[in-house]
């Protein structure tokens, strides 16, 4: 398969565009690459898909964050179940867009005009917890839910309320004329169709609940807090609908040693006083094991080490954040009597008055220094 396009790109606006900017981009992109206006025109058929999809996206002020933050790998797209979007949710979308002049009447499409609509089952929220590892690396992750299916045995007929239409029509008398009014039908929430049959465990709206076991691969670099979103893995929807989404929220646990910053990652690292002042080579911690790093003779107490690479991948893609190492000298708290009488001696020794040059100088100090 191709790259996915930006969604900026697919519709052709810039990334500051505002809403109306965006509706007005996607009508005329719908509208020029509707499957009614290019029968049979595959490569027209996909445009109006890639167009709708980057709309859905895009109007969705939460979704485009998440998109402008993490691209597509945020979206559910890459590894992360089918992304794209079904006939069914481009046209149950248009009714926003295109108002009555376009979406049910039934000037387009006649098989799918009849004005009855899929309808939408409810997204399922699950929250997962991750470690840092598996944040680092990535991760299949197998997670029980308990969701609306569709109940086997289930047969339908025609709504008798609306008659199929999926509508109810009010007439009223005005004192301009009649007024027609409509409203999408209560009893079949307009899918046009009612239970005809139904097994004993299935609830009125043709669905049970039963535990799945949905496994989803979370990509490297995913964040506390953020949502993933899984096409179709949600609730069945009612009457024989279209399935909502699965929405995975994350949740981090606290590694025992590193700190995380975004893709960065940090490490006090506690070393004593000899080691400083002589130099050593020590053991940090990182996500893949440990790693030795070098202490030059003479470094100080607040002194931070970068790592380069060995943070965590950022999720787009894009190479890998560092691990910044911060140099604490520890100072003994209990001395024996000839530790005592050693550093006694070091007391007054000319090397041991603190001479600080300007970047190892305190941030106050460096401040007072400005003003003088
Ligand atoms: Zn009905």
């Amino acid at each position: 398969m191709s790259e996915k396009r930006d969604y900026y790109e697919v519709l052709g606006v810039s990334k500051g565009a505002d809403e109306a900017e965006i509706k007005k981009a996607y009508r005329k992109l719908a509208l020029k690459y509707h499957p009614d206006k290019n029968p049979d025109d595959a490569s027209a058929e996909e445009k109006f898909k890639e167009a709708a999809e980057a709309y859905e996206v895009l109007s969705d002020s939460q979704k485009r964050a998440q998109y402008d933050r993490f691209g597509h790998a945020g979206m559910g797209g890459s590894g992360f179940g089918g992304g794209g979007m079904n006939m069914d949710d481009i046209f149950s979308q248009f009714g926003d867009i295109f108002g009555g002049a376009f979406g049910g009447g039934g000037s387009f499409g006649g098989s799918r005009g009849g004005g009855t609509m899929r309808t939408r089952g409810t997204n399922l929220r699950v929250k997962i917890k991750l470690n840092l590892e598996e944040i680092a690396n990535g991760v299949r992750k197998k997670i029980k839910v308990n969701k609306l299916v569709n109940a086997e045995g289930v047969t339908y007929k025609t709504c008798s309320t609306c008659n199929g239409t999926g509508r109810l029509t009010r007439v009223t008398q005005t004192f301009l004329g009649a007024m027609q009014t409509q409203t999408t039908c209560t009893t079949c929430q307009g899918a046009g169709k009612m239970i005809d049959k139904k097994p004993a465990d299935a609830d009125p709206q043709g669905l049970k609940r039963q535990e799945d076991v949905i496994e989803i691969d979370i990509p490297a670099g995913v964040e506390e807090g953020m949502q993933l979103s899984v096409s179709g893995k949600g609730n069945a929807g009612p009457f024989d609908g279209i399935p909502g989404d699965l929405i995975v929220v994350i949740e981090e646990t606290q590694h025992e040693e590193l700190r995380r910053d975004g893709e960065h990652l940090h490490f006090d690292a506690y070393i004593n006083f000899a080691d400083a002042a002589l130099g050593e080579s020590v053991e940090v911690p990182t996500i893949a094991g440990k790693a030795k790093i070098k202490i030059e003779p003479g470094t100080q107490s607040g002194k931070t080490l970068r790592l380069k690479g060995k943070g965590l991948p950022v999720l787009q893609g894009y190479g890998h954040g560092d691990l910044f190492v911060h140099i604490n000298v520890w100072t003994p708290k209990k001395l024996t009597k000839e530790e005592k009488e050693i550093l006694e001696k070091l007391r007054t020794s000319e090397n041991f008055k603190p001479s600080p040059d300007a970047n190892e100088k305190g941030f106050f100090q460096r401040v007072k220094d400005m003003f003088h």
